[in-house]
């Protein structure tokens, strides 16, 4: 009797998961690696390193190594995916099935470099699924129906719109421009009408508590305090931002993926489409969370969309509902 264990992993640009089935999620960790510039090696990987963001002297690099959701520096990646397996997994004596979730549209030698990371971290068998998918199945969608679904799952670095039906993308479209695009405008902003600089946890620290993609107009106007530094005295100051005022800095970059959507819809055929107006769009990754983003897109589409049920959860959830359920997946595995 072989024994054989179940995992699957979201390698995600932001964050990073690892599912164990008859466990659930065990490892939940942003992708950040540290390591030495002189031998590239490894100091720190997940929370450890995201400390180091920043804060890194000269010799060390505390870096992202997915970039727009692809894989930018293979060796590093490689030695943290096999962190992160070792990590979740701790007892190699079982034969591990793994189902890793890639971007949409991935080439074939992008999708080869994660088997052969996978593989070299100790998997057996490595199946890959495409991100929508995966999100698509998180979120309960029957992707294996004859019908048309849309799914917008909007992470840190690229925002995946696609179009499913019979277990397979009909339409994609990969934005770049998501989580990390809307802090950037928040910095921006900061400077522009502050004259204060913040970092990018800072930005990302306000976005999670005021961000609002869509503001009625009746809502009451929250504020809170931001402590940067001053643009042109280089000194420490505290400036009170307004939820208006982070609202409208978020409008240029959440039309991006609008757009995206839009562009999507345009290619769908026909008879998805009028599927997808009964049904309405689902959202899902982590910036789902951002308030009000449901509401954004109904208002500028015309078609009701839902946030998803945990929606940060979705792809590692869908991954491992299909790495437990090979056969009823099939379509959607690769
Ligand atoms: P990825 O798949 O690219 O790793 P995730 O799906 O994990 O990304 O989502 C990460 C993004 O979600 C980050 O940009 C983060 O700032 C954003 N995020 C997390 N929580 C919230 C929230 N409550 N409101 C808005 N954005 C959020
Ligand atoms: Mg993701």
């Amino acid at each position: 009797m072989t024994f054989q264990r179940q995992v699957a992993i979201d390698l995600g640009t932001a964050n990073t998961l690892v599912y164990i089935a008859g466990k659930g999620i065990v490892l939940n960790e942003p992708t950040v690696v540290a390591y030495s510039i002189e031998n590239r090696q490894i100091l720190a990987v997940g929370d450890d390193a995201r400390q180091m963001l920043g804060r890194t002297p000269g010799s060390i690099i505390a870096s992202r190594p997915l970039k727009d959701g692809v894989i930018a520096d293979y060796s590093i990646t490689e030695a943290m995916i096999s962190y992160f397996l070792k990590k979740a997994i701790k007892d190699f004596t079982f034969r591990v099935d793994l189902m890793i979730s890639v971007p949409g549209g991935s080439t074939q030698v992008e999708k080869r470099a994660v088997v052969s990371a996978c593989k070299s971290a100790g998997a057996t068998d490595v199946y890959l699924i495409e991100e929508p998918l995966a999100a698509a199945i998180g979120a309960r969608i029957p992707i294996s129906q004859a019908s048309g679904h849309m799914i917008v799952n909007i992470g840190g670095g690229t925002a995946e719109v696609a179009v499913i039906s019979l277990g397979q993308l009909v339409v994609y479209r990969s934005v770049r421009g998501a989580g990390t695009k809307l802090d950037e405008a928040i910095i921006q902003h900061m400077r522009k009408k502050y004259n204060l600089i913040i970092g990018e946890r800072t930005a990302e620290d306000i976005k999670i508590k005021i961000g609002n993609a869509y503001l009625e107009s009746a809502s009451e106007e929250k504020t809170i305090e931001v402590k940067g530094r001053d643009f042109q005295t280089g000194l420490p100051k505290i400036v009170k931002v307004s939820e208006r005022a982070v609202s409208e800095s978020l409008q240029k970059p959440l039309k991006v993926i609008l757009d995206g959507v839009k562009e999507v819809l345009s290619l769908t055929p026909p008879e998805l489409a009028s599927d997808i107006v009964d049904r309405g769009i689902v959202v899902s990754g982590g910036t789902g969370l951002l308030r009000n983003i449901d509401k954004y897109f109904s208002h500028n589409i015309g078609v009701a969309a839902f946030t998803a049920e945990e929606p940060l959860f979705c792809v590692i959830r869908g991954a491992g509902m299909a790495i437990e359920n090979l056969n009823s997946y099939k379509e959607a595995i690769r």
